[in-house]
């Protein structure tokens, strides 16, 4: 899969996608990222993005054109609904960037994300540029650049081959099936400080372990995210 990132600060990308996990898929050749710098589609001498508002008020937008210009010459005969190559605009408007939402995205061949700063840009970006607009979260970043990281890691980490275990990904949090929270999880010492281990965990009783995971991970979600649960219909075991 290829990303490119469309912003005025490449250089915000040069360190989170070199390690881990974004790394890995990057060597293993699973994913391409390319840093566009918003910049190079200006016209004047300034390389000026932003301008003021209509109507008055505080802060600054980004004008449309640069941002319109460089998705063209990104993909000069993209077709507007263009499944294959989407336009996301990060934007706290937007609708939740989820683990559903990055199982969706991660269908496309290829997703460009628009990184937005200072006041946000001009809407005709989010009606007439952007498939859709992806916020992380109810809170207002600075810029879209941490958002674009977000959601490249949590695409690039569901890829095969990315995690080394091809399963590891399948029982975590909000993963597909009920979407409830992963298992609580232990590693060595089975003693740590009087606090043991569940002692199923150490047995090899493989039934036994998936009934109390199931259980446990029931538990956990219905004490902090009882909203999870209303989604899930499989009984109890
Ligand atoms: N005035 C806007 C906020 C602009 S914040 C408003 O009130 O909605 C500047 C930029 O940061 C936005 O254009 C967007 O690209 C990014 N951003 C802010 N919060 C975000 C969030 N929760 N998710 C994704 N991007 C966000």
């Amino acid at each position: 899969m290829t990303f490119h990132v469309l912003t005025i600060f490449p250089e915000f990308f040069s360190g989170p996608f070199e390690h881990g996990v974004v790394a890995k898929a990057h060597e293993a050749g699973a994913l391409e990222i390319k840093i566009h710098n918003l910049r190079d589609w200006t016209q004047d001498r300034h390389k000026t993005v932003d301008d003021r508002p209509f109507g008055g008020g505080e802060g600054m937008l980004l004008k449309p054109a640069p941002l319109f210009e460089a998705v063209e010459s990104i993909w000069p005969d993209r077709k507007p609904g263009d499944s294959g190559r989407r336009v996301a605009l990060l934007s706290a408007q937007g609708s939740r960037f989820d683990q559903a939402a990055a199982e969706r995205l991660s269908a496309s061949a290829e997703l460009l994300l628009i990184c937005g700063r200072y006041e946000g840009e001009d809407e005709r970006v989010a009606t007439h540029l952007a498939d859709e607009e992806l916020s992380i979260g109810d809170y207002v970043l600075s810029g879209g650049e941490l958002a674009a990281a977000v959601v490249i890691d949590v695409i690039a980490r569901r890829m095969p081959g990315v995690l080394g275990n091809e399963d590891s990904a399948v029982m975590e949090s909000f993963s597909q099936g009920d979407r409830i929270l992963d298992c609580p999880q232990y590693t060595r010492p089975a003693d740590f400080r009087g606090l043991r281990v569940p002692e199923v965990l150490l047995g090899g009783n493989h039934e036994q372990i998936r009934r109390w995971r199931r259980q446990a991970a029931l538990e956990k979600t219905g004490r902090l995210r009882p909203d999870l649960l209303t989604a899930v219909t499989e009984p109890r075991p």
